[in-house]
């Protein structure tokens, strides 16, 4: 299709008009399941009627005002998310990268507080941040990251998942003040960080008091079953960032302080204009007020399950399924062959999924999805997989 549109995505041939749940209708009226939720952003599905009327309430009433002055509905929201992630405080942006780029300011503000003057942060191999420069300093991705330097320094990239290296990277550089990290990639392939490791940074960031910044963005606001992945170790870190599911659809994005960076900011160190206005700020409480009251966090760790069950069931001894991994609703299918054709002909058998990494079917439903409706997504997903592997056998 010709369009005035910035030639930056290679989009599927649908365009999507409305949905209701975990369903969605296309233009021509073909329903579809919803298996990605825009990327995990969708968790409450669409049309969520508490969600819908939390918007136009809220739109009818104000929808923005300035950070210059008092916005309660930031304030309550605010309270919410530091009370589920067991944070201090909060502060609010429009986006996943813009929440990074927070956190990512917060440590060296925190660095050069106590004299260090070019502060590192150590970040993982295959981990995803974003898209400003800021934060594609701090993603894994080479894709992403080619072309666009100079980018800004100070960033160190060590495996996944490998505890020695990240103290390593710390003996061998002094000025290291932060270790940022997702407890479960989503761009990296649907990757679980091990509860030990987990564990063992937060030991490791206290002896040498550098900030833990776990990056909730994918992972977060109930996906994996619990509000926010890290809590499946036990461990509170010290600045946490959010994005996608928490408006439930709206764009919002957050950086939450606890511990060590609690105060770091002041007047004057950050800001912005659109971040935690009314209406976005209406929207989240909404979302989590729903998520909480339907039991959704429940949900995503027990359908889930099924859903992961049921596909290690349907896919077991099939060649070529290397390995079927997440937690929750964040589910991922790794080929052992480049698989991006599935999200094609998912969608002509009237499914929506997504390939990461290029082998990694991933799977992101709204919270909401029931037995039934996770039933149906492995029968129309699985025959195509199994479709896919013996033509290329
Ligand atoms: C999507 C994502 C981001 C970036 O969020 P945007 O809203 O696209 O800027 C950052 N971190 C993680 C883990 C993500 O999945």
């Amino acid at each position: 299709m010709s369009s005035s549109l910035a030639n930056i995505y290679a989009r599927l041939p649908v365009a999507l008009s409305h949905g209701k749940g975990v369903w969605v209708w296309d233009t021509e009226g073909r329903k579809l399941l919803d298996g990605l939720a825009g990327i995990g952003v969708s968790c409450l599905g669409h049309a969520h009627p508490k969600l819908v009327g939390a918007i136009t309430e809220q739109a009818a009433k104000l929808i923005h005002t300035s950070n210059l002055y008092e916005v309660p509905e930031q304030t309550a929201l605010g309270e919410r998310i530091a009370a589920i992630a067991g944070m201090q405080e909060v502060l609010f942006a429009n986006s996943g990268a813009e929440a990074n780029e927070a956190a990512i300011k917060a440590a060296r503000y925190y660095g050069h507080k106590q004299g260090n003057e070019f502060p590192h942060i150590i970040v993982m191999e295959s981990s995803w941040h974003g898209r400003t420069l800021g934060t594609l300093a701090a993603t894994g991705s080479e894709k992403a990251r080619k072309g666009f330097g100079p980018l800004p320094e100070g960033f160190i990239q060590v495996p996944y998942n490998d505890l020695a290296a990240v103290a390593a990277a710390g003996d061998k550089e002094p000025r290291v003040t932060a270790v940022l990290l997702e407890a479960l990639q989503g761009e990296g392939g649907i990757r679980p960080a091990d509860v030990a490791y987990l564990q063992g940074l937060r030991k490791l960031c206290d002896e040498r008091g550098w900030l833990l910044m776990l990056d909730e963005v994918q992972a977060g606001i109930g996906r994996t079953g619990k509000w926010m992945a890290y809590q499946w170790a036990g461990i509170v870190p010290d600045v946490v960032t959010l994005a996608k599911g928490l408006g439930g659809g709206v764009p919002i994005g957050a950086a939450a302080f606890a511990g060590r960076a609690t105060g770091v900011f002041g007047p004057g160190n950050h800001g912005t204009t659109f971040g935690g206005g009314p209406l976005v700020s209406a929207a989240a409480l909404a979302t989590l007020q729903a998520l909480e009251e339907e039991g959704l966090l429940e949900n995503a760790a027990t359908v889930g399950q099924y859903l992961q069950d049921s596909l290690a069931q349907a896919l077991a001894g099939v060649q070529g399924v290397a390995e079927i991994r997440g937690r929750g609703l964040m589910i991922g299918i790794e080929l052992d062959r480049p698989c991006g054709v599935l999200v094609r002909r998912a969608l002509d058998a009237g499914l929506l999924i997504n390939v990461t990494r290029d082998k990694v079917v991933r799977l992101l439903p709204p919270l909401i999805l029931s037995r039934e409706e996770a039933d149906y997504l492995v029968g129309q997903l699985v025959p195509l997989i199994k479709q896919f592997l013996a033509e290329q056998a």
